[in-house]
């Protein structure tokens, strides 16, 4: 007899490597690694989340449903077709659970969101790499990667870590020439950051397709990361299904809470809002000052891109020295590059002074 093995996939699983939160010898840290907001989260989702605290007995609304209508509300949609999720990385699990078996394939960009191909190997099913053009997913080569074993096609849009988007017509044309059997996934974790007029974030292809779910999630611009707390808008038929495999209670009642809270706080949304847009900007054409190139973010974090001489690797061991924690994205298929969330103005100064030393440039 063999020991007990994994279902075929898993352990071709690279095993997710989180953001660093810490810095060697240093005390005062500037995390910048995990895209979280440096606003912190809505004073009132505190406060829900410390009243909630009081009840932690009793078992959630297996349903979420005050949070469903509260989401419904808020963007315009029938709570009968949201799910939660324990972020939307249970939500993207969930998805790839129902619809993938061993032998499918599930297509994703060159540098996607690396839950994509985690969830997929998990279901025993094949990930599939298409090629991007710029940094950005490109459509063609998405529709060339598909077979008649393709079920579910991942877009983050705006895309981790590259911070580039599809616009609006772009997607729909992906739609259009998709097989009516694959599910098309877009992920806008960062849907609230985006300004740009030809951007979607694929709440009308969802309300007028079978095929296509959107995902989202409170983990960014609403910073209840550590809550683990996400949730998706699709088809009815697809919400049944994820509904039927979720675990009964997958969300938790002070998560619910705190995102009630936190969507109700619209003036923290735009405050977070306005801080990243002017800083974003900065960052970009700071950083694009000392000769190194960005590639232009919609989202909260800039892709920064090294040079052979001056390297990602000695750039970051600097910006750790000083405190200044990136996110090295060499498992991204990024290894000269370092990924920066946009933080306070001290942490992007502080960011961006440092970057200036390792240049030889004085900012
Ligand atoms: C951060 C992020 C998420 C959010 O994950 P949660 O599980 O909701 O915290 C989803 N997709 C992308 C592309 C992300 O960068």
């Amino acid at each position: 007899m063999t020991a007990p093995q994994p279902r075929q996939g898993v352990l071709d699983i690279s095993p997710y490597v989180p953001g660093k939160s810490s810095a060697p010898g240093i005390s005062k840290v500037f995390k910048l690694s995990s895209n979280e907001t440096p606003l912190g989260a809505s004073p009132k989702a505190i406060e829900a989340y410390g009243l909630a605290g009081q009840h932690l007995q009793d078992y959630p609304d297996g349903a979420a449903t005050a949070l469903r209508i509260a989401i419904g509300k808020t963007y315009g949609l029938d709570p009968a077709r949201i799910v939660c999720g324990a972020g939307s990385d249970d939500i993207l699990n969930l998805l790839a659970r129902a619809y993938l078996a061993d032998g499918d394939e599930a297509i994703h960009t060159t540098h996607g969101f690396l839950v994509y191909p985690i969830v997929t190997l998990g279901a025993g099913a094949k990930n599939v790499v298409a090629a991007e053009k710029n940094f950005t997913a490109d459509v063609d080569a998405i529709l060339k990667a598909i077979t008649p074993k393709t079920k579910i096609v991942f877009l983050a849009n705006p895309n981790n870590p590259t911070g580039t988007y599809v616009p609006f017509d772009e997607v729909k044309r992906l739609h259009a020439a998709l097989p009516k059997n694959v599910l098309l996934v877009i992920d806008a974790a960062y849907a609230e950051y985006v300004r740009r007029n030809d951007y979607e974030s694929g709440i009308e292809l969802v309300a007028t397709s079978e095929n296509v779910v959107m995902t989202r999630t409170f983990s960014k611009i609403y910073g209840l990361a550590s809550l683990r707390l996400g949730w998706m808008y699709g088809p009815a038929a697809i919400v049944d299904a994820v509904n039927r495999i979720r675990d009964p209670f997958n969300v938790s009642g002070p998560a619910i809470a705190a995102g009630i809270a936190a969507l109700a706080d619209t003036a923290h949304l735009d405050k977070a809002r306005a801080h990243n847009e002017r800083w974003l900007a900065w960052l970009t054409e700071e950083i694009g000052k000392l000769g190194l190139t960005i590639t232009p973010s919609a989202a909260n974090f800039v892709l920064i891109h090294f040079a052979s001489e001056k390297t990602a690797a000695d750039a970051n061991a600097l910006l750790m020295s000083r405190g200044v924690i990136l996110r090295q994205v060499t498992s991204y298929k990024l290894p000269n590059a370092l990924r920066m969330t946009v933080g306070t103005e001290e942490a992007n100064r502080l960011a961006v002074k440092t970057l200036a030393e390792f240049m030889g440039k004085s900012a």
